[in-house]
């Protein structure tokens, strides 16, 4: 039997972990399918305080995982597969093993969506990147192409042409999913060029670091190409939430409803880090929710335990 078993080994889940081990409850990290999260999937992170001159994604959370495994913390490499919360304990199946917990921390994150092009994954960081926030500032006078049509495209092209030399904005359909004004917004921005309807069919980087795009017109079929040095993929993000469907309550897009800090629908149950938001999306803002949950998880085994002791 577990006192927490912590599901999902990014920034919240890991710093969920520093807490709850530092609370001597031993956790149990469950890493799941992408281990470290999105910070694994950057390179240079100079937005998390207390690092002047940056750090790189994957020794960061590489730095907060030695820090949980310090005081404690267990990891297993394995993904859920299975979650049983009708009552507790709870029940987790990860990897063909069911461990059973008496409170659970779901900070299972959210998966952000790519092309699915050739070489796409592995160039990121290399000029491919899902992050404006995180990234835009590498992109100092330089052009770059961002890819989507929904409110993220455009909020992510106007905060790009801060930098950007030249920000084109290239859109499978010339109807735009976003919002009126974001649309207006970006339409009104000078260093903003619409490239509609086109759908990316490669992107060019013959050196390993991108160059350009190789684009196709959806309605005449004929390609162009476009030299640029980064591309930023903005068609959304997954809410990694699919395995708690009819169990913790969801919004419309499978995000994971948290109230009152990191409390979900069921007691012992406690939400964390980008499953449950799709506003700010910050490593920051991850590892706060997760320490957030700890203290919870922390919180509830105690008025539990003193429940049990008095009944
Ligand atoms: P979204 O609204 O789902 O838009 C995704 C966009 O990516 C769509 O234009 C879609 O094209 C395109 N797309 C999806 N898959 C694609 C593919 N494989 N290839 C090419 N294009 C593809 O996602 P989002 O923009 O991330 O927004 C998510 C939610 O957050 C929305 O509710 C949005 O309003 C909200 N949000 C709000 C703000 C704000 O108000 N400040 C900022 C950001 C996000 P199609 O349209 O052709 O399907």
């Amino acid at each position: 039997m577990q006192n927490v078993v912590i599901i999902g080994s990014g920034c919240a889940g890991l710093t969920a972990a520093i807490y709850a081990a530092r609370a001597n409850l031993k956790p149990l990290v469950l890493e799941g399918h992408e281990p470290g999260g999105q910070l694994s999937l950057t390179t240079h992170v100079e937005n998390f305080p207390g690092f002047p001159e940056g750090i790189m994604g994957p020794e960061l959370i590489e730095n907060m995982k030695r820090q949980a495994a310090r005081f404690g913390a267990e990891f297993k490499s394995d993904a859920v597969t299975e979650a049983d919360l009708r009552e507790r304990p709870f029940q987790v199946t990860a990897g063909g093993i069911t461990y059973t917990t008496k409170t659970l921390i779901v900070a299972s994150g959210a998966s952000a969506r790519l092309l699915g092009l050739p070489g796409e994954r592995e160039l990121i960081g290399r000029g491919v990147s899902t992050c404006a926030t995180c990234d835009g500032y590498f992109f100092r006078g330089k052009p770059i192409a961002v890819v989507g049509g929904g409110d993220s495209a455009m909020e992510e092209a106007n905060f790009l042409s801060r930098y950007a030399s030249r920000v084109h904005l290239v859109h499978r359909r010339n109807e735009f999913r976003a919002s009126k004004i974001m649309i207006d917004r970006a339409k009104g921005n000078p260093k903003v060029e619409f490239v509609t309807p086109y759908t990316v069919e490669e992107i060019l980087s013959p050196q390993g670091l991108v160059s350009g795009v190789k684009l196709r017109h959806v309605e005449t079929k004929e390609t162009r190409q476009i030299g640029l040095e980064g591309v930023f993929v903005a068609i959304g993000h997954n809410p990694n939430s699919t395995v708690f469907k009819g169990q913790l309550d969801m919004d419309a897009n499978g995000y994971l409803v948290a109230r009152h800090g990191s409390m979900s629908n069921i007691p012992g149950v406690f939400i964390a880090g980008d499953v449950q938001d799709h506003r700010y999306r910050q490593a920051v803002t991850a590892a706060g929710s997760g320490c957030m949950a700890a203290i919870d998880a922390e919180k509830f085994l105690e008025q539990h335990h003193h429940a049990q002791a008095h009944s």
